[in-house]
């Protein structure tokens, strides 16, 4: 029997978010109130939330 232990990947690393205008989702990393922060900002509007799971 062959190897039936390659399933789907469900979480990719390189996965890319694309915002409602069409810009590519970066994440961003700040720092403050000392403490780093992670950030989700579209390239092309500049918006900004929290997760990039949130641009849809
Ligand atoms: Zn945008």
């Amino acid at each position: 029997m062959g190897q039936v232990s390659k399933n789907a990947r469900t979480s990719s690393t390189t996965q890319k978010f694309f915002c409602s205008c069409g810009g590519e989702v970066k994440m961003k990393t700040l720092f403050e109130n000392g403490k780093f922060k992670n950030l989700a900002e579209c390239e092309k509007c500049k918006r900004t939330e929290r997760r990039p799971s949130d641009f849809k």
